[in-house]
């Protein structure tokens, strides 16, 4: 078997909260999304998905098609060495930006080859440690809603079932330490105390804010805190980590390996949070999520949680898959969720098709 073919598509990708059809007003009304799909002589089709390339989206995609143009001829189910070639005439381009974030999507459309190639689901390929994970509601419970809204939707949230979710402090204007704590706390409210809560802080903090507010807040129950500060200050990450009773989360803005390295060395999370695009695709995924196995860390997934509920149910410590719906219209069917876990699929590979009507309609 060998790759005969590629095509890369830039879409965009309307930004809608399915979850609650709820949106905050600090939106932009589409995303840009680079899907890849790499086909075989012998009829196979893998898929990948990459994004974050922003107004250099046409870029990330160039990239994916230049580096896509090397690997036909190669054998799919030499991953290790196909990335190899890539990494090397790649240059000086990675380790991180959009040479990893292209490599990203053609690692994933190998591994769904391999799938399909062994006729077995990826999550079973990569270790199949369990066939249903827990997942959180993420991307509804936003900070530009008002507290009245976050209720309402948190509501929402929680009469569709899911048993976690996920808001954000960190607050739009200029809260003062009560108005953030308020959110959180009305949140708790709406849900009652057993439904798991984490909240996103997105690097706004600085570590001394964290500690403050943190502590403050450690009586409402939050899950986990996540990215409390800027996402390379380990040291700074750590100091928070030590001082607060509530877990930290963090990691989904390293790329690559090594940068995870640092982070679970210098004890800076307590669990690590691992971004498929940013980490280079499902390879080094997998490879990050055995370092925090080692250091006793569970690991979460970041968005695409049709791709990524595969990875966390692979491994012994994967902790929840993040239900972030961004690119769930892609395709004509996604994992299920029973009883707030999501249900791994039988199909071969991802077990994901593309819904063409909907692609012919994002087309950029
Ligand atoms: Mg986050």
């Amino acid at each position: 078997m060998k790759i005969a073919g590629y095509e890369a598509t830039i879409l965009k990708v309307p930004e809608d909260e399915p979850l609650t059809n709820m949106r905050a007003g600090d939106r932009d009304q589409f995303r840009d999304v680079v899907i890849l799909r790499l086909r075989t002589d012998n009829g196979l089709e893998g898929i990948g998905v990459t994004f974050y390339g922003g107004k250099m989206t046409g870029s990330l995609c160039t990239a994916v098609d230049e580096l896509c143009d090397l690997t036909v001829g190669a054998d799919p189910m030499r991953v290790e060495a196909i990335i190899e070639t890539l990494r090397a005439v790649g240059e000086s381009a990675g380790p991180g930006g959009i040479f990893t974030l292209a490599l990203s999507a053609i690692d994933t459309a190998l591994w769904d080859i391999k799938g399909k190639a062994l006729d077995l689901p990826l999550w079973k390929l990569l270790g199949g440690h369990r066939d249903r994970v827990p997942t959180y509601a993420s991307g509804a419970l936003r900070r530009g809603l008002t507290d009245d809204q976050a209720q309402q939707a948190a509501s929402i949230l929680a009469d569709k079932g899911f048993r976690e979710m996920k808001t954000q402090m960190a607050l739009p204007g200029n809260p003062t330490p009560a108005d953030e704590i308020r959110r959180v706390q009305v949140v708790r409210e709406a849900i009652g105390p057993d439904i798991k809560l984490m909240c996103d802080i997105n690097q706004r903090w600085r570590p001394e804010q964290a500690i403050d507010i943190g502590s403050r807040v450690a009586d409402v129950g939050l899950f986990w805190l996540e990215d409390v500060t800027t996402a390379d200050d380990y040291q700074g990450l750590a100091r928070v980590t030590a001082a607060l009773y509530t877990p930290i989360a963090g990691g989904e803005y390293l790329y690559g390996i090594a940068p995870f390295r640092q982070m679970i060395e210098a004890r800076s999370v307590d669990i690590v949070m691992v971004d498929i695009a940013r980490a280079g695709g499902v390879t080094p995924w997998m490879k990050i999520a055995g370092m925090a196995e080692a250091f006793n860390l569970p690991i979460v997934s970041h968005v695409m949680p049709e791709i990524l509920v595969h990875l966390v149910a692979a491994c012994p410590n994967g902790l929840t898959v993040e239900y972030m719906p961004w690119t769930l219209a892609l395709y004509e069917e996604t994992p299920a969720i029973e009883n707030g876990e999501l249900v791994l699929p039988d199909k071969p590979g991802l077990g994901l098709k593309f819904d063409e009507k909907a692609i012919a309609a994002f087309r950029a």
